[in-house]
């Protein structure tokens, strides 16, 4: 199964993608975590990223179909994966395009988590993360440990430096302009399926889990070979 959570950032697309990669058995692919590890590695990408993703925008096109070429060609891909932050622009659908040819491995599935802005902002400014595992926390619904550490690992619990107010507002612009427009790409190709994320956790899951285990007939085949670039 080929699945990719669209939607703005803040709409819970990690949160299910870590249901689903648990039900299963296929990994979470998230462009976000892969970068936000090469900034800490302090690798020559990471550098060059985290000025990017520290200003709320996005990363080159070329550069994140390299990194993703790479990474669903790992062993742990081949029964299928959950795209959680890619594509993010109509080049990089394109791309996925290309790189799934290469995949013969049934019906390719978009769900979009639909969220209204305010409540996204919301969310985002009480958003943490661990430091050390990366898990996500709220600081309302579900705070990690009085002390701030992680309570699956002890590790430093922190704010993204781009979950400020003003960042935040950033990309939700870069995503209504450069993402939102997917959203009608693959709605023309019927691969689309949009989901309330308003919803509680478990329920939006259960959305998710019927669109999985409900066998459409949407392939990637109705994809046509001529597209405009
Ligand atoms: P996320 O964790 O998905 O919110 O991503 C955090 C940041 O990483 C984004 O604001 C971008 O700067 C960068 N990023 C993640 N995925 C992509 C992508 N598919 N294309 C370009 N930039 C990305």
């Amino acid at each position: 199964m080929q699945l990719i959570l669209l939607g703005a950032p803040g709409v819970g697309k990690g949160t299910q993608a870590k249901k689903i990669m648990t039900k299963y058995d296929i990994p979470q692919i998230s462009t976000g975590e892969i970068l936000r590890n090469e900034v800490k590695n302090q690798s020559e990408l990471g550098k060059k990223a985290k000025k990017i993703m520290d200003r709320g925008e996005l990363i080159p096109d070329d550069i994140i179909l390299e990194m993703m070429e790479k990474r669903i060609q790992q062993d742990d891909c081949r029964n299928g994966f959950i795209l959680d932050g890619f594509p993010r622009t109509i080049p990089q659908a394109h791309g996925l395009y290309d790189l799934l040819k290469k995949f013969d491995d049934g019906p390719l599935k978009v769900i979009q988590i639909d969220v209204p802005e305010q409540e996204i902002v919301r969310r985002l400014t009480l958003r943490r993360i661990c430091a050390s595992c990366g898990k996500d926390y709220n600081l309302e619904l579900n705070p990690p440990s009085p002390d701030g550490k992680c309570r699956v690992c002890n590790g430093t619990v922190i704010q993204r430096n781009d979950d400020t107010e003003e960042t935040i507002r950033k990309r939700l612009a870069v995503y209504r302009q450069q993402t939102e427009p997917l959203v009608d790409y693959y709605r023309k190709y019927d691969h689309l399926h949009v989901i309330n994320g308003l919803e509680p956790v478990e329920e939006v899951f259960q959305k998710i889990d019927d669109i999985i285990s409900n066998r459409q007939k949407k392939s990637k085949e109705a994809m046509p070979e001529q597209r405009v670039r």
